[in-house]
């Protein structure tokens, strides 16, 4: 199947009073049209930094190297004009904190217009939104009615997120970005927005991030891992959540299978600081089998049967590299 997204060696690098931030340090990753893929990895891997610069936003972080192709199309140095055609359009953004994404000082259905006017949606007197809303679970279409002339305070969490995911189907994009799309809900509500985000996967291809991994799975036949800026492990979810290849893959669903929970970051595991040197594998000062030449050398993409995983035990057992 033909590639919608196609991420290759994106480096995405933050000046700071500290040093050089390499949030996104020769990043790939695929996604078929059509297809669901989801993305995890702790708090401070690079995630969201690429969720950001998928829709051009990455700023003050500058692309230093590297390709974002989107329907055959590159988006990297892509002029803002174009850029505005893509975003909420074609790649559509479910954001991470619904406390924070809605505008606090409007009516949740005068942001809804808003975006309808920004987006040239065609005026349907908010019967899309209220018949999406009410596909969320929000209740009939007098509750829905009720929920149009609130303010976002009014609001539960639960609430928020259904909004702004009803908001980010609107001009039924090709791509549907959900930034921890569960976060907040409570179970049932959970559920719901789990059904529609696989109804959705039917109408847009789906890139989710979450900790979740439950709902990943249920959502994305792909899973990528990342750590520190690269994705390290990719693959079938089953496969990657049954047998994971990368250390810190199996570290991740150890932890998830003990715990019943992935709370990111793990306890007593800290990110990789991502300042200073580029050399050797990111995860050598945590991973219980590196070896010499992973403090020395930058690993290289594997191929394996199910799927594809950086790291020097697959190359030092003379598997070819992709
Ligand atoms: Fe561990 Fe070495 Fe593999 Fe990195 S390259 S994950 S340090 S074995």
């Amino acid at each position: 199947m033909k590639n919608l997204l196609e991420v290759s060696n994106l480096h995405v690098y933050f000046e700071t009073p500290a040093g050089l931030v390499r949030a996104n340090n020769g990043l790939d990753l695929q996604l078929e049209a059509g297809g669901s893929l989801g993305i995890m990895g702790e708090s401070g891997c690079g995630k969201t930094v690429l969720v950001y610069t998928l829709l051009g936003l990455q700023q003050p972080g500058k692309i230093m190297n590297g390709s974002i192709l989107f329907k055959g199309r590159e988006l990297v140095n892509l002029p803002e004009a174009e850029l505005n055609n893509i975003r909420g359009r074609q790649i559509a953004l479910i954001p991470q904190n619904q406390s924070t994404a809605l505008n606090p000082l409007l009516k949740v259905g005068e942001q809804i217009s808003e975006i309808e006017t920004a987006l040239k949606i065609p005026d349907t007197g908010l019967d899309n939104t209220k018949h999406l809303l009410a596909e969320l679970g929000l209740g009939d279409i007098h509750s829905v009615e009720h929920i149009l002339k609130s303010y976002p305070h009014q609001l539960s969490g639960g609430m928020r997120q259904r909004v702004l995911t009803a908001m980010a189907l609107l001009a039924e994009p090709d791509l549907l970005v959900a930034d921890e799309p569960t976060t907040a809900l409570d179970a049932s509500t959970r559920t719901t927005a789990l059904n529609i985000l696989k109804k959705s996967s039917s109408k847009t291809s789906l890139l989710v991030i979450s900790h979740d991994l439950p709902a990943l799975k249920i959502l994305c036949p792909k899973l990528a891992v990342m750590y520190a800026g690269r994705v390290v492990e990719y693959s079938d979810t089953e496969s990657l959540m049954e047998n994971p290849r990368h250390p810190y893959s199996r570290m991740l669903m150890k932890y998830q299978q003990s715990a019943g929970f992935l709370n990111m970051p793990l306890t007593g595991f800290e990110s990789r600081d991502l300042l200073g040197d580029d050399k050797g594998c990111s995860f050598a000062l945590f991973c219980p089998q590196a070896t010499a030449i992973c403090l020395k050398e930058i690993p290289q993409e594997v191929c394996l049967e199910s799927g594809r995983v950086v790291c020097h035990l697959y190359t030092r057992n003379g598997v070819q590299t992709c």
